[in-house]
């Protein structure tokens, strides 16, 4: 983790707690946050639940002024018209949403989202100044035939197609064999993918962008292995599936020093 990167906890609810379970958790969060207030100042802590609980996460952010950031965890490439069951940019906007996922390997696998869709979530993201949390990463066999870097860094050189240097962008280094399996990356392997994601910021965008960029690490993150990936220069933070359903867990991780 670099210092002059605000570090980034972010928990993907995927499709678990519904809006009444979301205001309870999000609650909760915020008092062992704030119980821990000097283990984490510095610490930018976020959650991404379904869709349908985000205007009463909103609601409770707002009212409470908390200090955890929400998001999305997918978004339409449209603004608007005859795209039935999609959500726009605009209406994450509307409801204060500061980041959106784009790519999660789920989403690539079992709904089909090719590059050129990433790409255009990602466009449609920055349409609406969202913060793209842009997921790449390689699969067993992609592994075992291009290696670690090969196919991550294909994904984020596609998604960033049409990027200009000014944007704010998240990346998040999602090994796909270490989702859900218990089987994370080491520190050493996440860092040394997250060193070739960040070649690509500065070939693309620029020192200076590549330099603010959060890259974050995810697959099987926990409190027991988050500070080894913390302490790795060009990890700034993890994307934490499970691990964030499980409030004291997610709690110590976004305390991972
Ligand atoms: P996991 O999921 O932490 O449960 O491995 C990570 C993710 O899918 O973002």
């Amino acid at each position: 983790m670099a210092l002059n990167r605000t570090p980034l906890i972010a928990g993907n609810w995927k499709l678990n707690l519904d809006h009444l379970q979301a205001i309870a958790f999000v609650q909760k969060l915020a008092w062992s946050l704030d119980d821990a207030k000097h283990d984490f100042a510095g610490v930018e802590v976020a959650v991404f639940p379904p869709f349908t609980d985000l205007r009463s996460v909103q609601t409770l952010v707002a009212s409470d002024k908390l200090p955890i950031a929400f998001g999305a965890q997918d978004l339409s490439a449209h603004d608007s018209g005859a795209y039935t069951g999609e959500i726009s940019g605009a209406f994450l906007a509307k409801l204060e949403c500061s980041y959106v996922i784009i790519g999660h390997s789920e989403r690539r696998t079992l709904h089909n989202e090719t590059d050129e869709v990433v790409a255009a979530k990602v466009q449609a993201a920055l349409r609406h100044s969202l913060v793209p949390i842009i997921c790449v990463g390689e699969t067993a066999e992609d592994l075992e035939t291009h290696g670690p870097s090969a196919v991550p860094v294909a994904q984020l050189r596609a998604a960033l197609a049409g990027v200009t240097s000014a944007a704010d962008i998240v990346v998040a280094y999602e090994p796909v064999w270490a989702i859900g399996s218990g089987q994370a990356a080491t520190p050493d392997q996440a860092e040394q993918v997250a060193a070739a994601l960040r070649a690509v910021l500065v070939e693309l965008l620029g020192d200076d962008v590549a330099a603010k960029t959060r890259i974050l690490y995810g697959g099987s993150v926990k409190a027991a292995n988050i500070a080894g990936f913390m302490r790795e220069p060009n990890v700034d933070g993890a994307l934490v599936g499970g691990a964030s359903l499980d409030l004291d867990e997610f709690a110590s991780i976004a305390r991972f020093k």
